[in-house]
């Protein structure tokens, strides 16, 4: 393949460094297409001073949800009404937070720390981001069409409000950009795939790195030391294999559309099933991507994509609901054995994000008959409800089962202050 240049992150200036250090606020900033999501957080202790989100922006409908987390008594402030751009919506996020007294220009903001969903081979590291790394991060919107387009907006648009402020990028695929070729290349002419940039890049590695060291934290070893199978089971969901702190491999590919059953998407599928749907069912490419994008998984088995309310379905005796549980924990399942296999040790299989987090019953159907490979569950700490992390293996079992609560705001908060402060490492989760 055509070798890509690894990028060499621009060195945050000496002045800028010195007065990141005495700053010690950071701003997250995870910009969708019709949306933006922010938490303020104050890395000293890794404490959150307010989070807030924007919604439906450029509808009559747009709703602002600002939650101060300061002091006493904070409480939740809602705006609603037309917000038309990520510009303007923006401006009342910095407003809402000068209310509290953590404006943008406050002289204790560090940085502002953007989520980037595509960052391709080049952008294996959080980046600190100049003109010329945003166009590298344009140059991606082919294989990120949805996502990449809305983090550069973002991106221009707090620029624009804070030019002199170091502002970091931190890639949704960077973590998994350790994969190995014969991982990471789809098995198709390589010719063809060079020229169109089509390989495996995985998604969710912000909260892949983080759950998989903050695992290793759990067993009391170092992130080196251990081989962990991390299952990211949200609405989008994925799994990867980490051996040793480092992605092996991962369940997405060249867009979140591959490998596990999630809420709304496929997962894996022959892809001769495209051909049929556009040659025999005379679907177009836009109507097949939302089929399988938007009308699939969960939804498209059963009419919903919570867990909550197709276990509750299961409960009434619902065949739908139960039969798309059972695709769900079939694929999942598949994964596990594939990556024991890719891994050849296992140290710890972790269940995070909504699913994962909080269903029990699929922790349960996921890990049921797996006794052989060492794994085996505690139905009682299973059932424990809690956001600490936990290990809810049975003692005999091998293997460690764990639930790990994701934290990419966190993750990317530390990755942006580590960079700009000129730490060695990001905070150690
Ligand atoms: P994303 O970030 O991908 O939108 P989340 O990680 O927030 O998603 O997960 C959302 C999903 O988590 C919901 O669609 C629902 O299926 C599931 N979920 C949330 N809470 C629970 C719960 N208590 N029990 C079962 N599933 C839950």
């Amino acid at each position: 393949m055509t070798a890509i240049p690894a990028a060499t992150p621009p060195a945050t200036p000496p002045a800028a460094r010195a007065a990141a250090r005495a700053a010690t606020r950071v701003l997250v900033l995870n910009s969708g297409s019709s949306s933006v999501k922010y938490q303020l957080l104050d890395m000293r202790d890794s404490s959150r001073l307010a989070v807030g989100l924007v919604e439906r922006i450029g509808e009559e409908t747009s709703r602002l949800v600002h939650t101060p987390l300061t002091g006493d008594g904070a409480e939740k402030r809602e705006r609603t009404g037309p917000i038309a751009d990520h510009s303007t919506a923006l401006k009342a996020v910095a407003e809402e937070l000068a209310h509290d007294g953590l404006g943008l220009d406050s002289p204790e903001l560090a940085a502002i720390g953007h989520r980037v969903v595509h960052g391709g081979l080049r952008f294996t590291e959080p980046t600190v981001i100049t003109e010329e790394v945003l166009a590298e991060v344009e140059r991606l919107i082919p294989v990120a069409p949805l996502h990449n387009p809305a983090n550069v907006t973002g991106i221009r648009t707090a620029r624009a409000m804070r030019p002199d402020l170091p502002q970091v990028a931190v890639f949704d695929t960077a973590f998994h950009t350790t994969m190995p070729e014969a991982a990471a290349r789809y098995a198709i002419d390589v010719e063809t795939a060079d020229t169109h940039r089509i390989r495996r890049y995985g998604f969710h590695g912000t909260s892949h790195a983080y759950v998989s060291r903050r695992t290793a934290a759990l067993l009391g070893k170092d992130p080196s030391e251990v081989n962990v199978i991390v299952l990211h089971l949200g609405n989008g969901a994925s799994a990867s294999a980490v051996a040793g702190g480092r992605c092996v491999d991962t369940s997405m590919g060249l867009t979140p559309l591959e490998g596990l059953v999630m809420g709304t998407r496929s997962g894996d599928i022959d892809p001769a099933v495209t051909f049929h749907l556009k040659r025999v069912a005379g679907m177009s490419v836009d109507e097949i991507d939302e089929l399988l994008n938007k009308k699939s998984g969960l939804v498209g088995l059963c009419g919903d994509n919570d867990m909550r309310e197709i276990s509750r379905r299961i409960e009434e005796g619902d065949e739908r609901a139960r039969l798309a549980f059972d695709i769900y924990i079939h694929r999942l399942k598949k994964y596990i054995g594939a990556y024991y296999a890719v891994l050849g040790r296992v140290d710890a299989v972790v269940f995070t994000a909504g699913v994962g987090e909080n269903a029990a019953p699929v922790r349960e159907a996921a890990v049921a008959g797996l006794e052989e490979l060492g794994l085996a569950l505690d139905a009682e700490l299973n059932a424990v409800r809690s956001d600490e992390a936990r290990i809810i293996s049975a003692p005999y079992a091998r293997i460690a089962v764990a639930v790990v609560p994701t934290d990419e705001e966190l993750e990317i908060a530390q990755q942006t202050f580590a960079l700009v402060t000129g730490a060695s490492e990001a905070g150690n989760a």
